[in-house]
């Protein structure tokens, strides 16, 4: 595509999703950054599961794009380390100005746009990102390394706004559905909260293994009964999850679901049950700059072994690989310089 002259003539390098398995490498002028806007160079990428789902069908995505929006690089000009939010938003209209800029009314989002001229770096499988004005930058410690840091602008802090949400949870039994990267941030998150048990249920028992060394007290499989939790939070957008899930709460019980992130079938809820136990069904989608201000704080001070999440990063010409393979962690990663 044509670019204007970039910042002294060097060029970033994207990797450019074009439908189904196909991701070309492309060359694009480093602009200057405007007003209010920072060009980051990406150090790393991790690969969040919604963009398994972009690439698989399963949720509908602009194409052609280029994903990714987990990532930690380095502001050009001043070397700050940082993270960044996965939304931009106006700032302006009502629902930002009553505090949801998660739901500004002309959001945009990193890694989910047309890939088009006026906002090329877009996405973080790229060497560069041009973060624009309403985007949360944070500055990441010297002591979270690249792979713990990344997951911070997606998988940390929506877990942040879900913890938000589910409300104190000292002496709690919490309930967490789904042992992917969210379901294992949130066992972390909700332990170190000094819930009273941290329980953890998943169709797939492999991914239960990891759950006791972020503290889960108890796993449960696929079948297995679950016994009253005072809250529950699913990651797994899965129906019969979040049926078993809801009807796991005591009395005065909160079900916070932040899974269901593309079409799937509804839900059968007893309305006496949800009135006569005092009982709240609430969601949680994308978030706002506290909480990943919350995200980096909680990894920077956490002793978990996040690293072990992250599998060894690849470079940006086999980005279209770890988009259509599943891996063994729960998650990819992809170093986008060439050094
Ligand atoms: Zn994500
Ligand atoms: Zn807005």
């Amino acid at each position: 595509m044509a670019a204007p002259e970039g910042r002294r003539g060097l060029m970033a390098r994207v990797a450019v999703w074009r439908g189904g398995t196909e991701v070309t490498l492309e060359a694009v002028a480093l602009p200057e950054p405007g007003p209010g806007e920072t060009l980051v160079e990406i150090d790393l990428a991790t690969v969040c599961g919604s963009d398994h789902h972009t690439v698989s069908g399963r949720r509908p995505g602009a194409c052609p794009s280029v994903l990714g929006h987990e990532g930690v690089g380095r502001i050009v000009g001043t070397g700050q380390r940082v993270v960044w939010g996965v939304t931009v938003s106006c700032g302006t209209c009502d629902r930002c100005l009553r505090g949801l800029t998660a739901k500004c009314r002309s959001l945009r989002k990193l890694g989910h746009e047309a890939y088009q001229v006026a906002w090329p770096l877009s996405g973080t499988y790229a060497t560069h990102v041009l973060l624009p004005a309403g985007t949360a930058v944070v500055p990441v410690p010297d002591t979270l390394t690249d792979a713990v840091a990344a997951p911070a602008g997606c998988a940390t802090a929506t877990v942040m706004a879900a913890l938000e949400r589910a409300g104190s949870l000292r002496g709690r039994r919490v309930l967490v559905v789904g042992a992917g990267m969210l379901g294992l941030t949130a066992i972390a998150a909700a332990a170190d909260a000094a819930a009273a048990e941290v329980v953890v249920s998943d169709v797939v028992p492999a991914r239960l293994e990891l759950a006791s060394e972020f503290g889960a007290t108890s796993t449960l499989s696929a079948g297995q009964g679950i016994g009253p939790v005072d809250v529950a939070m699913d990651f797994s957008g899965a129906a019969p999850a979040i049926e078993a899930a809801l009807g796991a709460l005591d009395v005065g019980g909160s079900l916070v679901l932040v899974g269901s992130v593309s079409p799937g079938p509804a839900i059968s809820v007893d309305p006496e049950s949800i009135v006569r136990g005092w009982r709240s069904v609430s969601g949680v989608h994308n978030y706002e700059r506290r909480h990943l201000e919350q995200a980096v704080a909680f990894l920077a001070d956490s002793d978990r072994p996040w690293a072990e999440l992250v599998e060894e990063p690849v470079g940006l010409d086999r980005v279209g690989d770890v988009l259509t393979r599943e891996l063994g962690r729960p998650r990819s990663s992809v170093r986008p310089r060439e050094d």
